[in-house]
């Protein structure tokens, strides 16, 4: 039984849920399933825990959170694997990127805090105005299911790291790594109270988390849906909202050809399609589109579908059979729209101890007009749209031509169009020449349908601190 983590102490509630395996529908493990009532437990927790946690010397909290890092690091093994079981997401990703991220995270931030700096603007009038970074109180923490260790230690190494507390809540698709770095935290000398962990629904456990009074901010990654009901719903608090995406993948003719397709299959498969930041309109220019598309199609039916937990696969089950017959309904949507199919759409042959999984081959639709829903909608699974274009303006046109801006994506040998497009495109962020990479100092984040705010580096204080300015007069 996977319970809520409280004041340091595990606590159970009188509803449970099960977490399911996604590779074989096996169930994984029980777990509380919270409401307003533990919420508030929590929430309050973390209000009485903050003033001692935020007084503490910086170099104090870096310490624990290198310690935390270190453990993680200890555990890779484990904690990948579990990962692995209760995501879908293959054990070569969660093994050698996701998990050891995680661990980077609490690092970074333990670095980020001692680097803390404030600003003064002295002035001619006989003022001197100074500006520090101060906590902000207790923050909610609300993570997807597709990268949930990555993503809530993203969350919680800043929030922790520069004195606030925090209270958690997981997918209820994936709470189990969560589980393991409530008691991570506490073993790495994190006190009790300054870390919650409260498990249960959005509609329960989430909204009364974000509509908690003693909460100031809610750092959010999930759908845009969600992110429209929590600012509905929390008041007046601060807020970070990493959403939805539907990333343009861009290929001008002139591009390293073969890099680029790497990188294009790379940026739609990997993390099984389930990946914010999914390159999944992949506009290529006419030149090379024929050629391209045959080779994208002979490349993604060559990749390895199965077991996740086999170092050998590339991508593995949907998360839910929710979430599949989402996924299978668009592939439906793209034929009837018009779209060719080159490859995929149906379900892979994975054998009999998979069976009860949720399968869905790689897939490939080629000649996607922008204006089809599944060039629209965010599938957030592997599935492919290859759209041709002639020319620059119309391929800065497509890529606009989105409700989201996360991320995206553009190869060309030309600097000047490179820099053309990266200015023109509707985006958080703009990779040139490069899949998604990411260097912890920079600001990630989307603009449009895709949020609000960013998370990295120092631009981290904007979400987990609030800037207080002091004006003297001499
Ligand atoms: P989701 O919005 O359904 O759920 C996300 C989290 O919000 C879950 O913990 C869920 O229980 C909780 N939640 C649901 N309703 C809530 C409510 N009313 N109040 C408070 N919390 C609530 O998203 P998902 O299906 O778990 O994840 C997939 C989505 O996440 C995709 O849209 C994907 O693009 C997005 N995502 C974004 C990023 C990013 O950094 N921008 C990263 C990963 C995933």
């Amino acid at each position: 039984m996977i319970k809520h983590l409280i004041a340091g102490r595990e606590v159970e509630s009188a509803d449970v849920f099960e977490t399911l395996n996604p590779a074989t529908g096996e169930v994984l493990a029980e777990v509380a399933s919270g409401g307003a009532d533990e919420v508030d437990q929590a929430v309050r927790a973390a209000q009485e825990a903050f003033p001692a946690w935020a007084a503490r010397p910086a170099a104090d909290r870096a310490a624990i959170m290198h310690r935390l890092g270190e453990l993680i690091t200890r555990d890779v093994p484990e904690l990948s694997r579990l990962e692995t079981q209760d995501t879908g997401q293959v054990i070569g990703q969660t093994g050698k990127a996701l998990v050891p991220r995680a661990a980077n995270n609490f690092h970074f931030f333990a670095e980020q805090v001692k680097r803390m700096d404030g600003e003064s603007y002295p002035s001619d009038t006989g003022h001197l105005n100074v500006t520090m970074w101060q906590p902000v109180g207790v923050c909610a923490l609300i993570s997807p299911w597709n990268v949930p260790f990555m993503t809530a230690t993203w969350k919680l190494a800043p929030c922790l790291a520069f004195g606030n507390t925090a209270v958690m809540k997981m997918s209820e698709l994936s709470p189990l790594t969560a589980d393991r770095l409530g008691q991570l935290a506490l073993e790495a000398g994190v006190p009790p109270g300054v870390f919650n962990i409260v498990h249960g629904y959005g509609a329960t456990a989430g909204e009364a988390l974000v509509s908690h009074a003693g909460v100031r901010a809610v750092s959010f990654t999930g759908s845009t849906a969600t992110g429209h009901r929590i600012v509905r719903a929390a008041g007046l608090k601060k807020f970070s909202m990493e959403l939805g995406g539907k990333s343009p993948f861009v290929v001008f003719d002139d591009a390293d050809y073969e890099r680029a397709l790497d990188a294009a299959l790379f940026m739609i498969f990997s993390n099984n399609g389930e990946r914010c930041t999914a390159g999944s309109r992949i506009l290529v220019q006419r030149g090379i589109y024929e050629r391209f598309q045959a080779d994208f199609a002979a490349r993604a039916q060559r990749l390895t579908v199965g077991d996740p937990l086999d170092p050998k696969t590339i991508v593995g089950p949907m998360i839910s059979a929710g979430h599949l017959a989402k996924v299978t309904g668009y592939i439906e949507a793209g034929r009837r729209e018009g779209a060719r199919l080159l490859c995929g759409g149906g379900t892979p042959d994975v054998g009999a101890a998979f069976r009860g999984g949720n399968w869905v081959q790689p897939t490939v639709f080629a000649d996607v007009d922008n204006a089809m829903s599944i060039a629209q909608d965010e599938i957030f699974g592997p599935v492919a749209c290859l759209i041709p274009f002639d020319d620059e303006a119309q391929a800065l046109a497509i890529a606009n031509d989105t409700a989201y801006g996360l991320s995206s994506y553009v190869w060309t040998e030309s600097t000047g169009r490179a820099l053309r497009m990266a200015r023109g495109i509707e985006a958080g962020m703009v990779f040139v020449n490069s899949q998604n990479v990411r260097d912890l100092r920079q600001p990630f984040g989307g603009v449009k349908a895709s949020g609000t705010g960013r998370e990295g580096g120092h631009y981290s204080y904007e979400v987990f601190c609030e800037a207080k300015n002091i004006c003297i007069s001499y």
